[in-house]
């Protein structure tokens, strides 16, 4: 009993040579062989010793043939010399997507827009490998939106593999007069909408096959947005996250501003003018949290501003100047927090305390979450710290610094500036929603004062 105890507890913290030691010691006895056996084996896998999984299997009488298969494919990404197969579960996915009546159009890489076609309120969209689409609300027409948005939505979701999406374009559309909001239910979105006009339109994209996420929470805060605020939801089903996983990569964005693939596409639907996305501070003046650049000034900002424009699109980042736990002030001060959780995992609710998200989002504002569950303890070993800056921040605000010994050096730094305004974001905000959105801010959050500590954040020495 004392074995199996010692065993489940070093699986769920993630030691996995420890939990297969003691897995081994029980292994021969019948009564625990079918759970120390997936103990060995889950283990090995969880490290990266694919090899050994596959041989497991085979040992075992091929009693792991699912995890065996996903091991054989992470082999197969581990070597570049050889042929790249897909995770069984992906394969699946692939086979049961749909598809539209003429589905052996090829995919044009020279005339963008001829990869559009659409039928009833779906629109279907050609890409190298297959078909993706969106349900559109009614009366939404094809026809009728401008090829400017249809090149642009093609880069946002094709530009890290397809090169004819690189070129520029001479196809030009004059502005629109509303703002938009990518919005995802999570913290940083959310106090996004609480920086831009009333009349902005929330456009959530609902990622419409199966998967770990749970849109629950997320419905949860739009209906009161929608119900009890007077906000305008636009909620639009698409699979085109699974484009990514074409190319051997998990469901995800294709890019940052695949998130707005929807509204790139309804722009002349809702006469939108402007797009907003709730890019923290985490991802704009620090490099993944962790390292300090000038994002005003990055490759990065001016190629997709200047995308944005062709299509007439003003492209807005109104929480640019503030971190994720500014993001969680804005929200605890506008009262939202009762209707809100960004745990993806959670029952529309609250959170499943075991992710990465509870750790960071939820621990902080004092909602239950289990420091020893694997996700967390795995993202908290990881060297560079995820989102280090916030992540620091979160183990010292919830008193957890010694689980990260390593850097506890930082953690005896003054954070007292994570909360508060970088002034030098309000240049990159358009200026048509400049005034709006600082004076929305600067409601909730004081400024950082100089010399700007986040000027100097470096944690990894890179
Ligand atoms: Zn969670």
């Amino acid at each position: 009993m004392m074995r199996r105890f010692l065993m489940r507890r070093s699986y769920n913290k993630g030691q996995w040579s420890q939990a297969r030691t003691h897995a081994n010691k029980i292994i021969h006895l019948p009564k625990e062989k079918e759970l120390a056996r997936s103990v060995v084996i889950r283990s090995y896998f969880n490290e990266g010793l694919f090899a050994e999984v596959i041989h497991c299997n085979q040992k075992w009488g091929f009693e792991f043939e699912h995890l065996s298969e996903k091991a054989a494919y992470k082999l197969s990404l581990l070597n570049p010399t050889s042929q790249k197969i897909f995770d069984p579960r992906i394969k699946k996915l692939h086979a049961s997507q749909p598809a539209p009546t003429h589905r052996d159009a090829e995919w044009d890489p020279v005339d963008l827009c001829d990869n559009f076609i659409q039928e009833k309120n779906r629109l279907w969209m050609r890409h190298p490998h297959g078909w993706t689409y969106w349900d559109m609300p009614e009366g939404y027409s094809l026809e009728k939106t401008h090829d400017a948005l249809l090149i642009l939505a093609t880069e946002v979701l094709l530009r890290p593999w397809e090169p004819s999406t690189h070129l520029d374009s001479t196809v030009r559309r004059k502005t629109g007069e509303r703002l938009a909001l990518a919005y995802s239910g999570g913290t940083d979105s959310t106090a996004a909408v609480f920086t831009l006009p009333h009349d902005t339109i929330l456009g959530y994209h609902r990622r419409n096959f199966e998967s770990i996420l749970d849109h629950r929470n997320a419905q949860r805060v739009m209906d009161h947005f929608e119900q009890n605020l007077g906000r305008v939801i636009v909620d639009i089903p698409s699979n085109h996250e699974l484009i990514r996983t074409f190319y051997h990569k998990q469901i995800g964005f294709s890019t940052d501003m695949a998130c707005a693939s929807h509204l790139i596409l309804l722009a002349d639907y809702y006469g939108i003018g402007a797009i907003a996305f709730g890019m923290p501070l985490d991802n704009t003046w620090l490099m993944k949290g962790r390292k300090f650049r000038d994002f005003s000034e990055s490759q990065y900002l001016k190629h997709w501003g200047q995308r944005f424009a062709r299509a007439g699109l003003e492209l807005v980042l109104p929480i640019a100047g503030l971190s994720e736990a500014g993001a969680m002030k804005i929200c605890e001060s506008e009262g939202i927090l009762p209707y809100m959780n960004s745990c993806l995992r959670g029952n529309g609710m609250e959170g499943c305390g075991e992710c990465w998200k509870c750790f960071h989002k939820n621990g902080p504002l004092g909602r239950p979450y289990d420091i020893e569950a694997s996700e967390i303890q795995t993202f908290l070993n990881r060297r560079p710290l995820p989102t280090a800056t916030h992540a620091l921040w979160a183990l010292k605000q919830m008193g957890h610094q010694s689980q990260a010994p390593d850097l506890q050096h930082h953690m005896e730094e003054d954070f007292s500036w994570w909360t508060c305004y970088y002034p030098p974001a309000k240049e990159i905000l358009p200026e048509r929603w400049k005034a709006g959105i600082i004076d929305k801010i600067s409601k909730h959050l004081q400024d950082m004062t100089r010399p700007y500590i986040i000027e100097s954040v470096n944690y990894f020495d890179e």
